[in-house]
């Protein structure tokens, strides 16, 4: 009789749930110590490498568990900024992009959520194929402790703006943001810990109840539900005014200031008319405006004028909204997420 047994994804288990396994195989609880720092802090990629658990506990761990790694296909490194884009490969063949950053406040990764997206945002190269799968909380974390080790550099921020809709992976997403913060791992702030979502009421108002610090960033790029609709099928779904309302019982029970990300695209989104809708539409909320020049894709879609995009910044200042402009990093790397993965495959 063929049996089947399922491993356990051991990367995916938060510290409680890894102690309550290793209680299960009649261990000493401190192996559950030993193992998550293992895998969360030392960033081991099999169980030969921990060498202080029993060889009877590592066979034991590989019959039992697996390990879901990545592999590096590609960097690809900007000459500008020291950016590095990274193309993995999945346990499974998939393969996502991810990108560090130097900032002056210290380094940031952009991990992907999902292979692919289901959202079908037109000025996004990631969402071309559609969704293939979403990643497991370990396959998010893993991205981190790669490009940390490729870099030998500290990781302090992580954004949640490569492939994918991490509020579309909602467990393993929330499942992701505690175990990168969680004091034995990684120990990431969670106030440094940027989920970015186009913006789905139901699970923005839920994740609002996660008691998490992290910051969210609603991908917003209209003023209004016409406008939204013709480049977001999502906000055929989701009328503009859900979302915002989702957003301030955000802001009622976090007590986190929002983000919203506004992508400049020439003539689609950018007139002094938009920007004054937009300010109106934001007017009293606790949120800050971070506008994006829309990175030119597969799609016919322009970037703004550099005047036009500092007319949209000044239009939403004098109406006392606070706003600040994306640094572009990696231009001269395929800078936009989902680009390399097309051009590579
Ligand atoms: N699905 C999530 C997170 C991934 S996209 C979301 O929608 O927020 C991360 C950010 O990159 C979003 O604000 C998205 O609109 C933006 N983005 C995608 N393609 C872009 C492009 N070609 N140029 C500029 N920004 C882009």
């Amino acid at each position: 009789m063929s049996q089947h047994f399922q491993k356990t994804d051991i990367m995916s288990l938060t510290y409680e749930e890894l102690s309550g396994f290793v209680k299960e195989t009649g261990e000493p609880s401190f192996r559950a110590d030993q193992i998550f720092s293992w895998l969360h802090q030392k960033a081991a990629v099999s169980f030969d490498e921990m060498t202080n658990l029993s060889k009877g506990l590592r066979e034991k761990l590989k019959s039992t568990c697996e390990l879901k790694n990545l592999r590096i296909l590609t960097v690809q490194e900007s000459k500008l900024d020291g950016t590095r884009k990274y193309l993995f490969e999945l346990y499974d063949g998939n393969t996502i992009e991810s990108v560090f950053m130097k900032y002056s406040f210290g380094n940031s990764v952009c991990v992907s959520s999902q292979v692919g997206c289901a959202m079908g945002c037109a000025f996004c190269a990631s969402t071309i194929d559609g969704c293939v799968r979403s990643l497991s909380a370990g396959e998010i974390l893993s991205q981190v402790y790669e490009i940390q080790k490729d870099t030998g550099e500290r990781i302090s921020h992580i954004v949640m703006m490569g492939m994918g809709e991490p509020l579309a992976n909602y467990d393993n997403t929330v499942r992701f943001a505690r175990l990168a913060s969680a004091e034995n791992a990684l120990h990431i702030s969670q106030r440094n810990i940027t989920i970015s979502t186009c913006g789905l009421p139901g699970p923005i108002k839920k994740l609002s109840r996660e008691s998490l610090k992290i910051t969210l960033a609603v991908s917003l790029h209209a003023p209004d539900d016409e406008i939204r609709t013709k480049i977001m099928p999502v906000a055929r779904q989701y009328p503009m005014e859900t979302v915002i309302e989702a957003c301030r019982e955000y802001f009622k029970n976090t007590g986190r200031r929002l983000t919203f990300e506004y992508c400049l695209i020439g003539g689609i989104n950018d007139s002094d008319a938009c920007a004054a809708a937009l300010s109106k539409r934001l007017k009293g909320l606790n949120a800050h405006v971070n506008l994006i020049p829309v990175n030119p894709t597969e799609n016919n879609l322009s970037p703004s004028s550099p005047e036009q995009i500092k007319r949209f910044q000044l239009i939403l200042e004098q109406n006392g909204i606070q706003v600040t402009k994306r640094r572009e990093m990696g231009r001269d790397i395929d800078g936009a997420c989902g680009q390399l993965k097309r051009r590579m495959l």
